[in-house]
């Protein structure tokens, strides 16, 4: 593959790790993974690929980050699920000294391609106060009144994306990424997401003989849940793309909380009691991703089945809590 140096930012989280995987199944040899976390908690770590270890909120980093690169992914940010997000809202938005730093660095060294990990969280909240939501379509986003914190610091580095592909001709390319999953990820620790808290928490009722569940809030509320094999495809379809303006990257398989149990519990062959935690972060009421935009820009959106991802899933966090690893990174 002679597509020049190929930099992924955020490489020892969740993402990052399986795209610089993915990119070295492509062939792909000329890769750089930079991440602020030792080694040591880098959820993979691809042998071959030059790593450094960088804090890019600081600018001299990120110029250090992106030498002679190419393309960057930019995938790194402090961030978490809701119980993180709800509770750091100042730590996620200092995410946007990653974002701006990196966009300054990827300028001054001529980089041609330029990927920003955005989220469904740039959504209007008054689209998603109710249980049976209407899709997030793309232009949901304005007039502004994202998810406190975390969805203003992604909007805001949403827009300086398009500045500087506008006024500066790097070709940055932005994805609303709506809930991804799957091995390879944080399963405890706070700052884990629904699908693999969930798995955890029925892991550990099957292996404890404790048949109890506490589920966050009413269980009522709708989310659609991506694998991250589809992610990585979209991913790398959008940044190949000419297509310039945010693009929803996500499953529009809607489904309660309660039924995302259902199929945990199905998975593990056991039924437990449901205690509900009402005063717990549960985020907004309803949230799904509309498609129509991806399937009419690439005759393709995200169609991992949840039960398949979710069996895939179940099986690395349970063999992980088996090894008796830890799962928070
Ligand atoms: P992750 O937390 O697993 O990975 C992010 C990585 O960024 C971590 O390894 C972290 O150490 C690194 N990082 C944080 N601050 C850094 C800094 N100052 N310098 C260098 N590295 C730093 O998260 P993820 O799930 O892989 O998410 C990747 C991107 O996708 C993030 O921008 C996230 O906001 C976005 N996103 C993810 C989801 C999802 O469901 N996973 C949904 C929407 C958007």
């Amino acid at each position: 593959m002679n597509s020049g140096k190929i930099v992924v930012c955020g490489a020892g989280g969740f993402i990052g790790g399986h795209l610089i995987a993915d990119l070295l199944r492509q062939g792909h040899r000329d890769l750089r993974a930079v991440d602020i976390k030792p080694f040591d908690e880098w959820y993979q770590r691809s042998p071959g690929v030059e790593s450094l270890q960088l804090d890019l909120q600081d600018k001299a980093a990120c110029e250090q980050a992106l030498a002679g690169a190419e393309q960057v992914y930019n995938l790194a940010a402090d961030m978490g699920g809701m119980g993180f997000i709800e509770n750091n809202r100042c730590l996620c938005m200092l995410s946007v000294l990653i974002n701006t730093h990196l966009l300054m660095a990827a300028h001054k060294h001529g980089a041609k391609k330029f990927f920003y990990a955005s989220s469904a969280c740039v959504y209007n909240a008054e689209k998603q106060v109710d249980e049976n939501v209407t899709a997030l379509k793309e232009s949901d986003a304005y007039p502004a009144m994202p998810e406190d914190g975390y969805g203003w610091e992604k909007l805001f580095s949403e827009r300086m994306c398009r500045h500087y592909r506008e006024d500066f001709g790097i070709a940055t390319r932005v994805a609303r990424y709506h809930n991804v999953y799957g091995p390879h990820g944080t399963w405890e620790g706070g700052r884990e997401k629904a699908p693999a808290a969930i798995c955890r928490k029925v892991i550990a009722a099957k292996l404890s003989g404790k048949h109890e569940i506490e589920i966050w809030g009413t269980g009522n509320q709708t989310r659609s849940f991506m694998y991250i094999d589809d992610c990585l495809k979209g991913t790398q379809m959008l940044l190949h793309s000419n297509f310039v303006e945010p693009l929803n990257i996500g499953s529009n398989e809607m489904v309660t909380i309660n039924q995302l149990v259902d199929i945990a519990e199905a998975i593990a062959g056991i039924k437990l009691k449901r205690n509900y935690n009402l005063a717990a972060p549960k985020g907004v009421n309803g949230r799904n991703s509309d498609n129509t935009l991806i399937k009419k820009v690439f005759n393709w959106e995200p169609n991992t089945r949840l039960r398949d991802g979710l069996e895939k899933t179940y099986a690395w966090i349970h063999d992980q809590m088996k090894a008796g690893k830890s799962g928070k990174h």
